[in-house]
């Protein structure tokens, strides 16, 4: 089901990682009709402050193994990081895996794929549209006489977006994603200031100047490694309040979470004392102060709400700082060179305050207190650069947006200046403290309710509860019974699936192979398992009969008897092709592994892992119906385990693996040779020769001692399928590289005009 005009809008203001995240959860979510508008000012859809910098040397503060965007997929970024290796190969460090603190900028390409995966998810009954544009104001209008809107956005209201320079819109549920981009400043003014969250904080810069950098949190290192990697050799100040040095993360044992927040103290001084003490007693055990640290984050949010007003205050004023520098740790290679600079004289750090800044011809001169009284001292610096985050105090704001929505009562300032208040299900409040139910933020503005709200731990958890907040906050969407969908029967019979499933086994007679063609009868969306590249025309004609959309090919090995298919039709089609991991198979759109589920429209496609007949193969289970054994288990037989790394112990494994699934299921096998379609689990319990009676060791005994001749176009077929059968002329190779350089030039060019736009800024604090 297509979405229609009546489908409801929800608008998601922001495209960074909080904005990108939810609206890629909403589509992914919802089981009924609906638009998703990711609207973004900057137009760079994905990438947002954070991960939108070009400098390499701006590494994550996490390492790549705890990054996934996915609270439920914590493996999601090492699978993307080592199908992408080769696209990535300038920007990763070699030999990069779980523990590599990879570059912001990769992380950022990331985010962007994750967009693309959202948008080929959302074809079916959701659309994502992005919408460049600046969002200036929000009117709460009304939908109905009976329901009037209140103008605070009650009930019965929707919303009509106003934007600079372009026409408004209306949208039923209104996300704010803004993170740091509400506040964040205008491009340089002053010629000796600059901001370090802009890009070009350091350009233009006499490679002996002296630098000041005001702050000496986590922006500050982002600039000092920028102003290395430009071949600067002048003096560089850093200068905050206390004088703090960021400290570095360090593989330590982790202790897990050592404190029940309902049995914390709720007192700043309490929790401080505990702290101290908790990390005494580590130390003595052998323990790291990090681990201690770590071991708090579970309950931090928890512990936070715990303490009133006035202890919020107190934390702020006096441990804040403390917290964040132990808390928010940077990378051991960009601590190592701060300290080379720290040694050779060229950096020192401060702890005072700035008390005055003034031109002075072309420079500043900064007068400067140290910390412990005394008089001020005078510092001439060539350029200033401000590295002391973005305010968070939407009272004061003087922002466009903020601005209107206090006017219109829709924002209650968090009374901390941390953001807006709103409840705990991430709605705002409105300015008399209302639930307001159709709109919504996440990240940063809820910093002030939550305190940890910044990093991609708690955004991609709540990006998840709010999109599950906002789907059902939806109205229902009921149908009336269709008429049953015939359902196209296996090799002329019913097949007992349910009837979404529409179902061809096809036969390339050549190679004894079968392909299956896998639908959704609903969506019309359709995948092929093992396609012979000889049947191309075949696949595409049927395909086209049935009106059906070709979203992926899988594979579940890497076939030495014939060619694949999947590399023309992602050609012919456009669909992603989806290989087992480790196959060694190269230019796939997504490795999969055992466990992992595909969902096309309403029917589920498991992976099952099968090694055994190759190390890698994969079977595919669609419900408790229909098994797509490949090579694993055949009729009456097994795949041979004589090259290709081939193992008959783990053959045998897997082979029980399968025949432990429902007695009822049947079996489709990659190869029949005798005319047989296919098989189920319960016959191929009672009679397959090769398993009935025999062991595990008997197994192998037999395996080993076939004596078979290799596949006739092994040498041919291993290596076509190594690309995925994706042969072609060489012109069309180059008209390829010709697009793909335009389409770079482009894309150089777009991020050349937005350079002074800005977006979220959560980087620095991940
Ligand atoms: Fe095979």
């Amino acid at each position: 089901m297509p979405p229609t005009d009546s489908a409801p809008v929800i608008a998601v203001v922001g495209a960074g990682f909080s904005g990108t995240l939810l609206a890629s959860h909403l589509l992914r979510s919802s089981g009924a009709a609906i638009t998703v508008v990711l609207i973004e000012r900057s137009g760079r859809f994905g990438l947002g402050l954070a991960y939108g910098g070009a400098d390499p040397s701006h590494l994550l503060n996490v390492s790549a193994g705890a990054m996934s965007a996915w609270p439920d997929d914590p493996s999601h970024l090492l699978r993307w990081l080592d199908l992408n290796r080769e696209g990535l190969r300038d920007l990763l460090p070699s030999g990069a895996d779980a523990s590599t603190f990879i570059p912001r900028q990769v992380y950022g390409l990331y985010l962007q794929s994750i967009l693309q995966e959202a948008q080929l998810r959302a074809s079916t009954h959701t659309e994502l549209r992005q919408l460049s544009a600046e969002l200036i104001d929000l009117e709460p209008i009304a939908t109905s006489a009976v329901a009037p809107a209140d103008n605070r956005g009650n009930a019965g209201s929707r919303y009509r977006l106003h934007f600079d320079g372009r026409e408004p819109m209306e949208a039923d549920r209104v996300v704010l994603a803004w993170g740091n981009s509400a506040q964040a400043p205008a491009p340089t003014a002053s010629s000796g200031v600059s901001h370090g969250w802009l890009p070009e904080a350091t350009a233009n810069l006499d490679p002996d100047a002296t630098v000041a950098l005001l702050g000496t949190g986590l922006t500050m290192v982002d600039m000092v490694v920028s102003l290395q990697r430009q071949g600067h050799r002048g003096r560089i100040v850093a200068l905050s309040r206390r004088g703090h040095r960021p400290v570095s993360h360090r593989r330590v044992a982790p202790l897990g979470a050592w404190l029940e927040a309902e049995q914390a103290p709720a007192t700043v001084l309490g929790l401080w004392r505990l702290i101290r003490a908790r990390v005494k007693l580590a130390q003595q055990h052998g323990h790291d102060w990090r681990a201690v640290v770590d071991g708090l984050r579970p309950v931090s949010q928890s512990l936070w709400k715990r303490l009133n007003d006035a202890e919020r205050r107190r934390f702020l004023r006096h441990a804040a700082v403390v917290w964040d520098v132990h808390r928010h740790r940077i990378a051991p290679e960009l601590h190592r060179k701060l300290d080379d600079l720290l040694a050779a004289g060229r950096l020192e750090f401060i702890a005072g305050r700035l008390v005055s800044s003034e031109p002075h011809g072309q420079q500043h001169l900064l007068q400067i207190r140290r910390r412990g009284g005394g008089d001020s001292h005078a510092l001439l610096v060539d350029r200033l650069i401000l590295c002391t985050g973005i305010p968070l105090d939407y009272a004061a704001s003087q922002a466009t947006l903020v601005s209107r929505l206090r006017e219109r009562g829709l924002l209650h300032p968090d009374p901390l200046a941390l953001g807006a208040s709103c409840s705990d299900r991430g709605e705002l409040l409105n300015a008399e403290a209302a639930v307001q139910p159709w709109l919504y933020t996440l990240g940063t503005p809820r910093k002030g309710q939550l305190w940890e709200s910044i990093a991609v731990p708690e955004l991609r958890q709540q990006a998840r509860d709010l999109a599950q907040v906002v789907l059902q906050s939806l109205p229902r969407q009921l149908q009336p019974l269709a008429p049953l969908a015939v359902v196209p029967a296996v090799v002329g019979e019913r097949s007992p699936a349910a009837p979404q499933l529409l179902w061809r086994q096809l036969f390339d007679p050549q190679t004894s192979t079968y392909t299956y063609l896998v639908a959704d009868a609903a969506s019309g969306d359709a995948v092929l398992v093992d396609p012979v590249l000889e049947q191309l025309e075949r696949d595409l004609t049927l395909l086209r009969e049935l009106n059906l959309r070709l979203r992926f090919c899988l594979e579940t090995h890497l076939h030495a008897d014939h060619i694949t298919g999947a590399g023309q039709l992602r050609r012919r089609t456009g669909c992603r092709l989806l290989v087992p991991a480790a196959a060694g198979i190269t230019s796939a759109d997504q490795l999969l592994r055992g466990g992992e589920e595909l969902q096309l429209g309403s029917l589920r496609i498991a992976v099952i892992a099968t090694p055994g007949h190759t190390p890698h193969h994969v079977a595919y289970r669609i419900g408790d119906t229909h098994l797509l054994s490949g090579d694993a288990l055949l009729i009456r037989g097994c795949g041979r385990t004589d090259f290709q790394s081939g193992d008959p112990g783990q053959l045998y494994d897997s082979l029980q693996h399968l025949l432990t699934l429902p007695e009822t299921m049947l079996v489709f096998p990659c190869h029949d040779y005798q005319g047989r379609s296919h098989s189920s689990i319960g016959e191929e319990r009672r009679l397959n020769p090769k398993l009935v009676g025999r062991s595990r060791e008997e197994f192998i005994a037999l395996m080993n001692q076939q004596q078979l001749a290799p596949p006739k176009r092994i040498n041919e077929a291993l290596s076509a399928n190594l690309h995925l059968g994706d042969l072609q002329p060489a012109d069309l190779h180059d008209l390829e590289r010709q697009q793909h350089a335009l389409a770079s030039q482009h894309a150089q060019a777009t991020e050349e005009a937005n350079r002074d736009i800005f977006n979220d800024f959560i980087g620095m604090y991940i």
